[in-house]
């Protein structure tokens, strides 16, 4: 091998190492909470769209689409649209006519009503930049992404605990 080539790898190997070495520790992995927008007729493009705004936004929690059995479930009807969580995570999604049918957008309602999926409550009234301010930020409002507050708060609750991220089924066989 030359000398040349071999000093390469030399320098590569040590690089890597170096990488390595000064690599921050494994991050937890988000927990992954599954949509089914079968039913979202029309409204299926801006779920996915309030979904991304979730998932560009947080990093504790990431909304993965399905087709299948799912923890989210999100529907299109013609009433106001509305969120009814069962567990932080978990419940169901109307992205009710009504309201679009006023002039407010939809990619904010999508994003608002997987907000109280995820554990925020309304904050009303409040600005446009808010996104849990809902129709109090106004008609006009097309600010689709949660505020800095809105943001922690998700990651607060959905922070990985010491139990969720230990080992788990493996026997501590304490024998003398
Ligand atoms: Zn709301």
């Amino acid at each position: 091998m030359p000398v040349f080539l071999r000093k390469t790898i030399a320098v590569l190997a040590s690089t890597a190492a170096l990488v390595v070495g000064i690599a921050p520790a494994a991050e937890a992995a988000p927990r992954v909470l599954t949509y089914n927008s079968n039913g979202a007729a029309e409204f299926k493009a801006v779920v996915d769209e309030g979904a991304k705004v979730w998932n560009d936004s947080v990093k504790n929690v990431k909304l993965v689409k399905t087709t299948g059995a799912a923890n989210i479930t999100i529907v299109a009807d013609n009433g106001w649209p509305r969120a009814q969580p069962t567990t932080l995570g978990n419940g169901r999604v109307w992205m009710g006519r009504q309201a679009v049918d006023q002039g407010y957008y939809p990619p904010r309602i999508a994003s608002h009503e997987l907000g109280h999926i995820l554990g925020l409550p309304d904050i009303k009234p409040g600005p446009c930049s808010s996104l849990m301010s809902g129709s109090t930020g106004g008609i006009p409002c097309k600010n689709i992404y949660p505020n800095a507050s809105e943001k922690a708060r998700v990651e607060a609750k959905f922070r990985p605990s010491v139990m969720a991220t230990g080992e788990w089924n493996n026997q501590f066989v304490d024998a003398g």
